[in-house]
């Protein structure tokens, strides 16, 4: 038995600069000014250290709170060995506090953390755990909201396609935004559109019609709500290939989006759906019905990692979400977002190493438990 003695709660919050003016990724948001990180962190009897990363941004302290009080306390003593056991032990006692939200986020750190650890244990890159060839990504650009500042957005857009960057994602939600970034490139460099939900089907219908011939690679959750899979499959209709899934949570979700045929690539989120654990589950589903995969990852700490070992995992090029961001310090050696692509190392497990010395002053709490 290779027993968890310590769990461990982190949270960080790292200022940013983003290029341009700040805004909230909604409307109804303040401006984003500090992205924070969850992170768990599992110690073993055998001397190892696993990391996971729960999804926190607004919701980080019910999040936290989750972790610290009740799941923690759930796998102190118990086999870090038996990762599916691990995580079923605790989703089904759970299942009626919430199929998505701080359960959930929390399971997916833990499942993160357990994959960690199993890689360190059999001294090998979670990478190649779980039958990847290369540690070679190639990873798109994802910017910030500037509010539909078109000078903003048009530097940015060439700034990232200066950084090598092929694939540029905006967070804006006007169609002469789109059009300024689409105008800042060249019509072979992959231009995305991330909304962010805000749409009644019919408004989503009518922007798709009138962007349908500008050539933008994809158009992301433009429905309210999210969850509306037959809006989406209408929107779709259209022509604009649509992509969606970071708030989707369970497997039975997904399926209900493929059933619906509501995306041409599905954006499944580590932190959120069930950790590595779920992601794999997810990749399944995803090539029973044809449809691509592009994870969501607006993250900068393990489960940017995570996410970068999935996409390696997979026999065809996965491209890795990196936020267009320059962090007030560099959290650790894979993170660098004026970077295009990135080669992980042999390292056993995912690779996170922190630079402490440089997150300390970052650190907002942190809740330790053993047993
Ligand atoms: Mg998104």
């Amino acid at each position: 038995m290779t027993k968890i003695t310590n769990f461990e709660v982190i949270r960080v919050s790292l200022p940013f600069e983003t290029g341009g003016p700040r805004k909230g990724m909604r409307p109804s948001l303040d401006a984003w000014l500090s992205m924070e990180c969850i992170m768990v962190k599992i110690k073993t009897s055998d001397g190892l250290e696993g990391w996971g990363e729960a999804f926190g941004h607004a919701m980080a302290p019910g999040t936290e709170a989750v972790l610290n009080n009740i799941l923690g306390p759930m796998l102190l003593g118990k086999d870090a060995r038996g990762i599916a056991k691990r995580i079923d032990e605790i989703e089904r006692p759970m299942h009626g506090l919430g199929r998505s939200g701080p359960v959930m986020y929390g399971l997916s750190a833990i499942d993160i953390a357990l994959w960690d650890l199993a890689g360190k244990r059999a001294g090998m890159p979670v990478f190649r755990l779980l039958g990847g060839d290369s540690g070679k990504l190639k990873k798109y650009a994802s910017l910030m909201r500037y509010g539909g500042d078109i000078d903003a957005i048009a530097e940015n857009v060439t700034r990232a396609k200066q950084n090598g960057y092929s694939t540029i994602k905006l967070h804006e939600t006007t169609v002469p935004a789109f059009r300024a970034a689409r105008n800042a490139v060249e019509q072979e460099d992959n231009i995305c559109l991330d909304v962010n939900c805000p749409w009644t089907v019919a408004e989503a219908k009518a922007i798709a019609e009138e962007i349908l011939y500008d050539g933008f690679h994809w158009l992301e959750e433009p429905v309210w709500p999210p969850e509306d899979f037959i809006g989406l499959a209408e929107v779709r209709a259209e022509g604009v290939p649509i992509s969606a899934g970071e708030n989707m949570t369970t497997l039975h979700e997904f399926k209900s989006a493929f059933e619906a045929e509501a995306v041409d690539n599905i954006q499944p989120s580590v932190t959120k759906c069930g950790g590595i654990s779920g992601m794999k589950r997810i990749f399944t589903l995803a090539q029973a019905y044809s449809v691509r995969v592009v994870p969501h990852c607006f993250y900068w700490g393990p489960g940017y990692n995570a996410t970068a070992h999935l996409a390696a995992s997979r026999p065809e090029p996965t491209l890795l979400e990196t936020a267009f961001i320059d962090l007030i310090v560099q959290p650790h050696g894979l993170f660098d977002a004026s970077e295009s692509s990135l080669d992980l190392s042999e390292k056993p497990g995912l690779g996170f190493e922190a630079d402490w010395e440089a997150l300390s002053s970052y650190v907002i709490s942190s809740h330790s438990i053993s047993g």
